[in-house]
């Protein structure tokens, strides 16, 4: 295009005021304000001319173009982010999928404590000040054994705090094979480092004896450091010593243990034959000082770091101005409380909190949904897919006990009519977007992550990515 005519077509492009004093812009500035309005309008000549500078654009808009793309920029920024999202995929603690979902009485208390005050930090028994923590600080120690207990913002952070105000400038004992780095590149060595902790790594990466810990620990150290090998398994020709070894050679030599064990299980998923995780009352009967671990793993809560222990050293680490950096607000404090309330009865916390729910459904279960999502799906494929229920397997996720397959039924479409990658991104950007998988030629749907009234919503996210490819 020559110069002129470029000109000639900048030309052409309305001045701001213009759109905005234009009858199709009226219900706009109705519905925005006058401000947001022309801000946007502005924005969007901008993009224009950059457009036709480029020679990317060989023609003007027309009014009712200009307003109609400042209108779906006006209603890009009021939509919000953050999504809910059907989870397909059949990993129960996804990470990009925010891990996870909560029970929904800590849902009601959660709207409930954000939409006025509350008593966070006051006792309403004697009118005086309370502790932020007092409320689930009891429940806590009921559940685990533990003495005393502490939440800070999350498990990493936990592992932090407790190598600062434990040893900070002296030696952390460690076995070389549970150095590991985690999701989000969060390694134990890294932190170690930050906290100002001198690690101190004994044995191999495959075998860690008790003797090892003996010859290591001495007037320098302050810790002895188990970390919970979450998300991989080494096997074979392996050796750790039992935690109670562990225990009694570091307190043979007065020296305190910390076991970070990640996941933090409080019931015994292994009599539902899942895994081999032990439970945080086990670290607790055996003698480990202090334990951390995650709130919004296996324990199905918020995001959260869950501290318990020896009073005399969950108090030093109440008082360490990390903690204070490290707190939690009072929607996560509310929504654990009421999680935790459920592991007092075994069989409400299986049945309430979906992350247990989920890794613990019934074959039954998944069949129904199965068959239910099937039905509907093949309603809207006709002959164009196949659509069959097959077996597979689903994974715990969240760097949680990561060799452990959990039998499930999937949901198949195949097709050679139309292209499943395009029905699968299509799908992710409906109003309720749906999360599946394809491997070898199929569309899978795992029905273990999918809540059971959610199938109808999926049928309907699946219909309408559907009709936009179509
Ligand atoms: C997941 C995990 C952490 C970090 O926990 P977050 O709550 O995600 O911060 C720390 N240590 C181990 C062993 C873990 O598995």
């Amino acid at each position: 295009m020559s110069n002129e005519s470029r000109k000639q077509l900048l030309r052409n492009l309305p001045a701001v005021h213009r759109v905005i004093v234009s009858p199709e812009c009226e219900p706009l500035l109705q519905e925005y304000g006058h401000t947001l309005v022309s801000k946007t309008v502005s924005e969007v000549i901008t993009t224009i001319r950059n457009r036709m500078l480029a020679g990317e654009e060989q023609q003007a808009p027309t009014m009712e173009q200009l307003v109609e793309a400042v209108e779906r920029r006006l209603t890009l920024l009021y939509q919000t982010h953050y999504r809910r999202v059907i989870n397909a995929t059949g990993v129960v603690l996804h990470t990009n999928l925010g891990r996870a979902p909560l029970a929904s009485s800590a849902v009601d208390i959660l709207v409930k404590t954000a939409s006025g005050y509350t008593n966070l930090e006051l006792n309403l028994d004697t009118g005086e000040r309370g502790t932020r923590y007092a409320h689930v600080e009891d429940l806590i120690c009921r559940l685990t054994g533990a003495e005393a207990a502490l939440v800070v913002n999350n498990n990493a952070a936990a592992v932090l705090l407790v190598l600062r105000e434990m040893a900070k400038g002296k030696k952390v004992v460690i076995s070389r094979g549970q150095l590991v780095e985690i999701g989000g590149s969060f390694r134990v060595s890294e932190v170690m480092a930050e906290s100002g902790a001198i690690l101190h790594e004994v044995g191999t990466t495959n075998k860690t004896h008790g003797y090892d810990y003996e010859r290591a620990i001495d007037e320098e150290t302050a810790l002895v450091m188990k970390v919970h090998t979450s998300n991989f398994r080494i096997v074979g020709f392996t050796h750790q010593p039992i935690l109670e070894e562990l225990v009694r050679i570091a307190h043979e030599r007065n020296v305190p243990v910390y076991e970070d064990l990640g996941s933090g299980s409080l019931l015994d998923l292994r009599k539902y034959g899942i895994g081999d995780e032990p439970t945080v009352s086990e670290s607790v009967k055996a003698g480990v000082d202090i334990i951390s671990f995650s709130g919004d793993k296996l324990l199905g809560a918020t995001q959260a770091g869950i501290i318990i222990g020896k009073k005399e050293y969950i108090k030093r680490l109440k008082r360490n101005q990390l903690t204070r950096a490290l707190r939690v607000d009072k929607l996560t404090l509310a929504a654990l409380e009421a999680t935790l309330r459920l592991y007092l009865d075994e069989e409400k916390a299986i049945r309430e909190i979906p992350t247990l729910y989920m890794l613990t459904r019934s074959f039954e279960d998944l069949r129904e949904a199965a068959e239910e999502l099937a039905s509907g799906l093949r309603k809207i494929f006709h002959e164009l897919a196949n659509v069959s229920v097959v077996d597979g397997v689903s994974q715990v996720g969240g760097g949680s006990l990561p060799t452990e397959e959990l039998p499930t039924l999937l949901v198949a479409v195949k097709s050679s009519q139309f292209s499943l990658n395009a029905l699968a991104e299509a799908m992710r950007l409906v109003d309720i977007p749906v999360m599946a998988m394809i491997r070898k030629e199929a569309l899978l749907f795992d029905v273990r992550t999918i809540f059971r009234r959610e199938i109808q919503e999926c049928i309907e996210s699946v219909r309408r990515a559907f009709a936009n490819i179509c």
